[in-house]
């Protein structure tokens, strides 16, 4: 299906980033947040970012190190790198609920890359008063410095520049989440790369997208294979492999392990030259 394609949509969700290294528990989670687990008794890093902290400066000094270790540690992931050599020489686009900024990283052309969640990297008023973002890796190595017994000093608390009211991470997690312009140009590149793939033979390239969120990739996909005929689905899944029963024909289900299917995809593994 890879080799026939047309063009490659590729759909990525947390599945990913955590096949390629960046889990949200066990080591990564206990030798970074030791301080935090016995203070507050957190489990992971996913449940532990919903932590209702009782001042900013708790919020901060988890959130600085959440960030620096999710987003501005991490090199470019071998993983990432071989999806972008996938991707290489079909006619391609990124849509993704990942907020670790691993897409940009590892080369794929940011015009064909929709971040639908927002991005660690950048801060925004915590009540979205003005549509705007600040990159934060700066403040956030300033925090990181200055944490002692899990808090950040008060000053580096960051205030909106607007309203003067608390700053927060730019991710989608109330109705205050801000999209900017950037926002607004790539869910206008997605809609136009939907609209002229439209006629071509489109492969779908879901992998590691569960029921968190899912009306941003999984549903729409299921749709895009109901309405266009000549569409498959790769879905590659160890979990929630499963999708619509009439789609079925159109599927192609990998409940392997998620870097070893994908290792195998590529053009050199399946002796095909792309393009
Ligand atoms: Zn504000």
């Amino acid at each position: 299906m890879l080799s026939e394609a047309d063009c490659l949509l590729i759909g990525a969700g947390a599945g990913l980033s955590t096949a390629a290294g960046l889990t949200y528990k066990g080591l990564r989670f206990t030798d970074n947040f030791a301080d935090f687990i016995s203070r507050y008794g957190m489990s992971d890093m996913y449940s532990s970012s919903f932590y209702d902290f009782d001042t900013e400066e708790e919020y901060w000094a988890y959130w600085a190190l959440h960030i620096g270790i999710n987003r501005f540690d991490p090199p470019a992931l071998p993983l990432y790198a071989e999806l972008r050599e996938l991707a290489e020489g079909l006619d391609h686009f990124v849509i993704t609920t990942n907020v670790d900024h691993q897409f940009f990283k590892s080369g794929f052309d940011p015009v064909r890359v929709f971040a639908v969640q927002g991005d660690y990297g950048n801060l925004q008023c915590a009540v979205g008063c003005h549509q705007r973002l600040y990159d934060d890796e700066g403040l956030v190595a300033s925090m990181r410095s200055a944490i002692d017994r899990c808090r950040i000093p008060s000053e580096l608390v960051p205030h909106c520049p607007v309203c003067g009211g608390p700053m927060d991470v730019n991710l989608r997690k109330n109705r205050y989440f801000v999209q900017d312009e950037s926002w607004y140009f790539a869910q206008q590149r997605y809609d136009d790369y939907l609209s002229h793939a439209a006629n071509r033979k489109l492969v779908l390239l879901e992998i590691g997208v569960g029921y968190n969120t899912p009306g941003i990739i999984r549903y729409p996909f299921e749709r895009i294979l109901q309405l266009r005929p000549r569409t498959t689905l790769i879905r590659i899944n160890p979990s929630d492999l499963q999708g619509l029963a009439e789609n079925a024909a159109q599927t192609i289900p990998f409940g392997e392990d998620t870097a070893s299917t994908i290792s195998l995809l590529l053009p050199a593994s399946i002796g095909v030259n792309n393009g």
